[in-house]
């Protein structure tokens, strides 16, 4: 009856793309068995966890929330999903999201958009958006639907949509979790990570995620750490930094609000604050939407009705006409501007304009943080410049839907591990996120700062 109430409260808020409950009842069953043979059951055991729509999954529709891909049945599963597998966790079904992980509303999915199960509490009843690109996991763990999801980051994806619906999510060091088998958006910042109720279950589940992977040339060759079994919130001889530069002109005075809160918290926790400077701040974003559609734009060109999904054939078309009608077709608004600012920043007239200077600014951003962290142990910021919008709010205006990731995309430039916990309510009764971005490697370091928050 539970189960069945939370499939009809999944509809309302269209989370899922495509549910798998006999899965997770199989990993449920499975736990029983093991317990009765007496065999050690994994860390994960018979949790049932949604699967963000972009990890590829043997035997089961992945569709990236896109219509070129919505016939896609992979034959194999991907390094991260099958770890979770391993460590006992089963799957309730593939989560919707933006398509290709493109958007920061969950509004450029094929299926049509999540709704957040937040209500605004002063009489503004327009649904609100859960977040991007990973809203369908924010709504489904928000909502109670499931205690964890999956989730990826390129540029904010795991923090701001968790922010917007009061959950907790980690994006870890770039190269922790594999991306094999991960449907690529832009490959140099692409990142896995958990999305769940606290800063607990996430150690827990990022734990069972990350690992060493020989089919991922970036995966990094490091043991995993005890993350849960090291949790501390005492932060007495850790320093925080607080960026100058992030507290923009015109900041909402909410979000500067909780920010403070954030510094009070982590400062009765015993952590020193101090103010730290991150000079390249303001070309962060610039330089994420040059580089991030640029990557996108090679990544997805094996979409040509070749070999995956989608093949639109018309009649008597050559192979060109095949290409050019598959991809018109298949792929969404915000995929082909992606494709459009791709192709146009390395194309030959304009690669040393756009993309190199996009590169040495990246270069610059990585230096700013290695500079900031040697006065500093965490960094704490907010996630987002807002709370939730409205759906609809910024759907026609796609810049100022990219500026909601003004304050997630430093860290993902930097390849640093970055966390967003829940920082209170605005006065209209909505989720604010507060970040935490650590050293490289450190991602005990910031769920020991969150911890201290939360
Ligand atoms: N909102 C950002 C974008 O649209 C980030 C997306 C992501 O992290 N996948 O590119």
């Amino acid at each position: 009856e539970a189960f069945n109430a939370n499939v009809a409260a999944a509809a309302d808020l269209n989370a899922f793309v495509i549910a798998t409950p006999e899965k997770a009842i199989e990993a449920a069953e499975k736990v029983d068995a093991d317990r009765a043979a007496g065999k050690p059951l994994g860390s994960m055991a018979g949790v049932p966890i949604g699967m963000k729509d972009l990890f590829a999954t043997r035997g089961v529709q992945t569709t990236a929330a896109s219509h070129i891909l919505e016939s896609f049945v992979p034959e194999y599963e991907s390094t991260v999903s099958q770890k979770l597998w391993d460590a006992g966790a089963g799957m309730l079904g593939k989560l919707n999201m933006d398509q290709f992980a493109m958007g920061s509303s969950n509004e450029t999915s094929y299926f049509s958009n999540v709704i957040s199960p937040w209500r605004r509490n002063d009489g503004g009843n327009a649904p609100l958006a859960p977040g991007g690109s990973s809203g369908g996991s924010s709504a489904a763990v928000a909502a109670r639907l499931c205690p964890a999801a999956t989730g990826t980051d390129t540029g904010g994806s795991i923090r701001q949509p968790a922010a917007f619906t009061g959950i907790t999510g980690i994006k870890p060091t770039y190269g922790r979790c594999s991306r094999w088998g991960i449907v690529a958006f832009a490959s140099s910042l692409d990142q896995a990570g958990p999305m769940a109720r606290d800063v607990t279950d996430c150690a827990i589940m990022l734990g069972a995620m990350a690992g060493f992977d020989p089919k991922d040339s970036t995966s990094l060759d490091l043991p995993v750490p005890d993350w849960a079994g090291s949790l501390d919130s005492d932060l007495r001889g850790k320093k925080v930094g607080i960026p100058r530069e992030y507290r923009m002109d015109g900041m909402d005075a909410e979000i500067a609000r909780s920010w403070d809160d954030g510094v009070a918290w982590l400062k009765d926790a015993g952590a020193e604050v101090v103010e730290i400077s991150l000079p390249h701040t303001k070309y962060a974003l610039p330089a994420y939407y040059i580089i991030a559609p640029a990557e996108a734009s090679s990544n997805l060109a094996r979409y040509d009705g070749v070999r995956y999904g989608l093949r639109d054939l018309p009649q008597g078309a050559n192979l060109q006409d095949m290409y050019a009608a598959t991809r018109a077709a298949g792929f969404g608004d915000e995929v082909k501007r992606r494709i459009l600012i791709g192709t146009y920043v390395l194309s030959a007239g304009f690669y040393d304009a756009y993309y190199t200077q996009a590169m040495k600014v990246r270069t610059l951003i990585r230096n700013d943080f290695e500079k900031a962290f040697e006065e500093c142990d965490v960094i704490l910021a907010p996630t987002a410049p807002s709370a939730a919008f409205a759906l609809g709010e910024k759907v026609d205006d796609p810049i100022s839907m990219y500026l909601n990731d003004v304050f997630a995309v430093p860290a993902s430039l930097a390849g640093l591990p970055a966390m967003s916990v829940p920082a209170g309510l605005s006065s209209a009764g909505l989720p604010l996120g507060l970040q935490i971005i650590g050293k490289a490697f450190d991602e005990q370091g910031v769920l020991n700062a969150g911890l201290a928050i939360e």
